[in-house]
């Protein structure tokens, strides 16, 4: 019987592909930015779905989209139009950075990273594509091929051919890199698992010049930064970049599986059968989506991201401990880089109520709920300070 915690652990663990480390904590229930173990204890969730839950657990808005469509339709192949699709493309490019006028629908972050990569392409006739050292895009072969960390793509070399990785807010690099093979240009704004750093504004400017000056393509991967995260819609606004694709997913369908390519003036019509997805565009994603928009907007999540996330910075900025030494982010995307380890920190938050995600070996990484309220990141910071001090008299105990 699959009752308790020991008995749920100990399935998944004979079952599953075991890919993930896993932390043993079988998380049953959430409401807004609590989550709960099947013993009922609660914890404030800095994890947020890993960025997929902007909005919080259970949002009736989602819920009730979600419990509505499912009744009415939920597949509908792309060969055929559809009453929420058109909904949500309309309202999904309108509220997107100037120029982007069109949409590719997915299910995931990759897949909206893939279908950048062969627009740019298909678009440009170019093989080449030039990302940043520190960059995360995914895991399948395109998006991977793109990914720096060399412990993600060493196993599965050869990768796709052309790809180079220059150091992230390096314009001269940059500039040296894009050559008249050059498809595409992809970038994080905030590099999110290589451990939450804003790019420069001058860099995002001249690989955008660049990319114009040379007939290459910007893509923008807001996956991570996406949907409010950063205290703008996307992060790109912050910096007035306007991209040719702008690959997003995560908290896209509250929490749903879906993602899209959203595509700029500078690429082209893309030819008939030139990619496509069984799932993508499906009516049930696109109402879960179109609530989710509604629902960030008309509860002013992206003001609450940018007001709360410079509160959370400021507060953690004033915490004394030897084991800070940088604190930064954008919004509610927000790092902490240790001169220790992040796991036993993780550990030592989670026994405070606190579910928190690292981004590398030492940077502490919070994606909270936009919707988290101001005691609950006061909460978060005290967790903090208490684990860190712990650990401070471990370390003068041994
Ligand atoms: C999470 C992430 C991806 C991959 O998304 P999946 O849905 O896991 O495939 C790609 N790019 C960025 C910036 C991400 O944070």
């Amino acid at each position: 019987m699959l009752e308790t915690a020991d008995a749920i652990i100990a399935a998944e663990a004979r079952h599953t592909a075991g890919v993930y480390p896993k932390r043993p904590l079988v998380i049953v229930g959430g409401q807004g930015a609590r989550v709960w173990d099947i013993e009922g204890r609660a914890y404030i969730d800095c994890v947020g779905g890993q960025g997929a839950a902007n909005l919080g657990h259970a949002h009736p808005a989602v819920v009730a989209a979600v419990t509505e469509q499912a009744a009415r339709l939920i597949t509908c192949p792309e060969i055929f139009y559809n009453d929420r699709r058109a909904a949500l493309l309309s309202a999904l490019t309108a509220a997107a950075p100037p120029g982007l006028t069109r949409a590719f629908l997915c299910n995931s972050g990759a897949e909206a990273v893939e279908a950048a990569i062969k627009f740019a392409r298909v678009s440009t006739g170019r093989t080449n594509v030039v990302a940043a050292m520190r960059g995360f895009h995914g895991r399948t072969f395109g998006a991977l091929s793109a990914t720096w960390e060399p412990q993600y793509r060493r196993p599965f070399e050869p990768l796709v051919p052309g790809f180079r990785h220059v150091p992230f807010n390096d314009a001269a690099a940059l500039a040296q890199a894009i050559g008249p093979d050059t498809a595409a240009v992809l970038l994080e704004i905030v590099q999110g698992e290589g451990g939450v750093r804003p790019a420069d504004p001058a860099f995002l400017h001249s690989a955008q010049a660049l990319c114009r000056e040379r007939g290459a393509l910007l893509i923008v991967d807001e996956v991570q930064t996406g949907f409010g995260r950063t205290g703008r819609l996307f992060a790109c606004e912050h910096f007035g970049i306007e991209p040719d694709l702008m690959a997003v997913a995560k908290s896209m369908a509250g929490g749903l599986p879906m993602g899209a390519c959203l595509i700029g003036e500078r690429v082209g019509e893309l030819p008939k059968l030139s990619h496509g997805s069984t799932f993508g565009g499906n009516p049930l994603a696109c109402a879960a989506a179109l609530a989710t928009l509604e629902v960030i907007c008309n509860e002013g999540l992206v003001e609450r991201a940018a007001v709360h996330g410079a509160y959370l910075l400021e507060r953690l900025r004033g915490l004394d401990s030897p084991f800070i030494r940088d604190v930064r982010g954008l919004g509610l995307l927000v790092g902490i880089e240790l001169k220790t380890r992040v796991t036993p920190v993780l550990q030592g938050l989670q026994a405070r109520g606190v579910l928190a995600l690292p981004a590398g070996a030492t940077v502490l990484r919070l994606l909270p709920p936009l919707v988290i309220t101001r005691d609950d990141l006061d909460l978060v910071v005290a967790a903090i300070r208490d684990t860190l001090d712990e650990l401070v008299s471990h370390a003068t105990e041994e």
